[in-house]
């Protein structure tokens, strides 16, 4: 059986209550548990001797009892365990408390290996005095090489102590080596890029020989992650494209810009020309249109729906929030109304008789009576949207979306023509890896006449000076936003202080991390919710809101029309922000841990700012005194080209970014996908010889026809069913 399909409860030590708990971390097949990384291992097999350790160092030692353990009563409900042991170097004093059981493991004789902090006092008589407090203790008997060197620490859920888990993942590696299962990996590609097998990897990220062992299973898993991820990203983008479809022929779109106060840039005509070349192909169009903020996107796609109808088509255009739908159908309803051309828009809050009756306009056959196009959220891809013809399907902001959604709005037109918007500058190189499946168009004009946004690096000394500029700004009738970076409740235990963590371990030449280690120097991340409280205390005249991704989908669109009616002065949030969300009235932009952010994200929230008339502003604030995290914001000052900055932003944190605000996160919600090892951003130069492999072996074997144990952990990854 593959060792995916083998339930937990086939493991001897996991019974009902055990089987329980681990699927409350969601793992219930053994290979999921052979999954369940360690989030850092205690380095127990650097021993050293008492007299080099440091006061208060966490260290290992090996010691021998010295002394039979002495019990104690300090006060009622406290107990204390002493002994001493010794090495050659000195002695030391072990104190456990509350322990007493303990007693009778340590004889006078035996050898242990201690793990913990040793607290060092110099003395009168020159030899300094040492003692541990309640130590790992493990006996090590007459072979103390053969305890592991590297301990790995589980993230747990109780009633699972690290010791349970411990012992399940080894025997679930017992189960995984015993079954000699084939490694998908393709031997010409381990080879290639130095990898080890499967089953090394598997067994040294659990139970390390050695630390060059554990870079070896991290770097060979970390490669499996992303080589698996290029895989699925071109077969899961191929399935459509070789379906026949009915041609779309040239149109007109005189019309239509005619009616616009503004002529169009060189860019929007170059790609509404390859939209338009691609539609009067008998097979569908997959394009992905990807412009800067404010590039002009939204009427390249009406350019497209134009020339659709003109064909006899119905098209369809889909957005990730309601309130993006409703900005479209806004903006596009009057221009359509005056062609003669019925828009419907159909969201979450359409009342029941407003949808049945788009509903059968959608689906009928008289082209005279029925609605043309339809704009809306998910709602068009609900059970009961039919077209009569569906010639055309945009996607907007497309990395909101999954792969999977996506094809099922192009399902219900029978190989309608696709167009994607992104409002993610992407490099080049990357988006041909990223969108390997899709034809690219590029907007990399902006309209003229737009207005530069300027932009600070400021640190905390200029709170005070800040504040009075939200005054400001709002005294005079603008709108503000206030970004902070999202706030993950990190486990802070002292605990693991010292352990090396996965992140800490070099592999080969890594990508280094060209920004601050978070924290290091910033002030505490405030919640959204916490900041927006102590605003309204110093502001109570302004009206002070908050959103942030926590909140129900509604309830964020809610916050999001009021801001976007004027009702909100300022607007605290995380990046939840819509991307695209236009209010013209919003002058300034501020963000909070600046440095926590890329380039492209910055650049990004930038864009929200300077849409009206207003004379707008982009504040970053940052006290992270990390010269490159200064060099990095201080760039922002100066670049405004989209495609720069994203150049820029690849260079130096690699491809992370891009691909958490692309295709990856849209992915990941649909198909369940997510990276346990690999982090975009730290190990680039493994990503990019990941997809380099997955695009080799593609080139050789389409279908991977060779591999059908790879093809099916990439189906298997992907949600994907049957034939590609
Ligand atoms: P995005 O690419 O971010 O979706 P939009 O399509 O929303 O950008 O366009 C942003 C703004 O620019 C809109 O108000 C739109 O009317 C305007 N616009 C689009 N194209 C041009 C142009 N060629 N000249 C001037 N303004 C334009
Ligand atoms: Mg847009």
């Amino acid at each position: 059986m593959p060792i995916k399909d083998i339930p937990v409860t086939k493991l001897k030590n996991v019974g009902p209550a055990r089987a329980a708990a681990l699927s409350r971390m969601g793992i219930n097949k053994v290979d999921e548990l052979l999954r369940l990384y360690p989030r850092s291992y205690q380095n127990r097999g650097d021993i050293k001797l008492l007299s080099d350790t440091g006061d208060g160092e966490k260290s290992a030692l090996l010691l021998v009892i010295a002394t039979a353990p002495k019990k104690a009563l300090i006060r009622r409900g406290m107990s204390l365990l002493k002994f001493r042991a010794y090495d050659e170097s000195g002695t030391a004093e072990i104190t456990y408390f509350n322990q007493d059981y303990l007693a009778d493991k340590f004889s006078v004789g035996d050898v242990f290996r201690f793990y913990g902090k040793v607290e060092r006092k110099s003395r009168a008589s020159g030899k300094d005095s040492f003692s541990l407090s309640s130590p790992i203790a493990e006996f090590a008997g007459a072979a103390p090489e053969a305890l592991p060197p590297l301990v790995p620490i589980y993230p747990l859920t109780s009633p699972l102590t690290q010791n349970i888990v411990s012992k399940l993942t080894e025997d679930a590696l017992d189960l995984y080596l015993s079954g000699s299962y084939a490694d998908p990996i393709p031997a010409e590609v381990l080879v290639e890029n130095e990898l080890s097998t499967r089953s090394f990897a598997l067994k040294n990220i659990h139970a390390p020989t050695s630390l060059s062992a554990l870079a070896a299973a991290k770097k060979r898993l970390i490669f499996e992650e992303f080589f698996l991820f290029a895989l699925g990203l071109s077969i899961a983008g191929r399935r459509h494209s070789k379906e026949g479809t009915a041609p779309i022929l040239e149109g007109d779109i005189s019309p239509l810009i005619s009616l616009l106060p503004y002529s169009l840039t060189g860019a929007q005509i170059r790609a509404i020309g390859e939209i338009e070349k691609d539609m009067a192909k008998d097979v569908p169009m997959q394009r992905i249109l990807v412009g800067d903020v404010g590039s002009g996107k939204t009427v390249c796609a009406a350019a497209a729906m134009l020339i659709a109808i003109q064909s006899g088509k119905q098209a369809a255009l889909m957005a990730p929030t309601e309130i993006l739908a409703t900005q479209h159908f806004n903006d596009l309803e009057p221009l359509f109304r005056e062609l003669g051309i019925k828009v419907s828009l159909l969201t979450g809050s359409t009342t029941a008789a407003e949808k049945r009756k788009i509903y059968a306009s959608l689906s009928e056959k008289n082209a005279e009576n029925r609605t043309d196009i339809v704009i809306g959220t998910h709602a068009l891809i609900s059970e009961g949207v039919e077209f009569s013809d569906l010639g055309l399907v945009i996607t907007d902001e497309q990395h909101r979306f999954g792969v999977k959604q996506r094809s099922a709005l192009t399902e219900k037109g029978k190989h309608a023509h696709m167009l994607v918007m992104s409002a993610t500058p992407i490099p080049r190189s990357l988006a041909l890896t990223l969108y390997g499946d899709l034809d690219i168009s590029l907007i990399d004009e902006m309209p003229p006449g737009r207005q530069r946004v300027d932009t600070f690096a400021v640190n905390e000394s200029y709170r005070e000076r800040l504040l009075s500029f939200i005054e400001k700004q709002t005294g005079e009738g603008g709108q503000v936003y206030i970004v902070c970076p999202a706030v993950e409740e990190k486990e802070q235990d002292d605990e693991n202080e010292g352990d090396i963590t996965l992140d800490g371990i070099a592999i080969g030449d890594e990508l280094t991390i060209d920004f601050d280690p978070p924290n290091k120097c910033s002030p505490p991340l405030k919640s959204a919710v916490k900041y927006a409280g102590e605003l309204s205390e110093r502001f109570p005249s302004l009206n002070i809101a908050f959103v942030h991704g926590k909140m129900k989908a509604q309830e964020k669109d809610l916050v999001m029309a009021d801001f976007s009616a004027g009702k909100i002065d300022v607007l605290v949030s995380t990046t939840v922000i819509e991307v695209g969300v236009n209010v013209p009235n919003a002058c300034l932009m501020i963000v909070e841990n600046a440095e926590r952010f890329g380039l492209s994200q910055l650049h990004q929230l930038r864009g929200r700012v300077g849409r009206g008339e207003r004379k707008s502003y982009c504040v970053l604030v940052s006290d992270s005194d990390g010269e490159k995290a200064r060099a990095r914001l201080d760039t922002m000052k100066n670049m405004y080209d989209g495609f720069a900055i994203a150049e820029k932003d690849l260079a130096i944190r690699g491809p992370g970014d891009f691909l958490q605000n692309s295709s990856g996160g849209g992915i990941r919600q649909s198909g369940g996908l997510r990276f346990r090892l690999a982090d975009m951003c730290t190990d680039g130069d493994l990503f990019t010889s990941a997809f380099t492999s997955a695009r080799a072996l593609l080139a050789s074997d389409p279908e991977l026809l060779r591999f059908p144990e790879l093809l099916g952990e990439v189906k298997d990854l992907f949600d994907l069913k049957g034939n590609m």
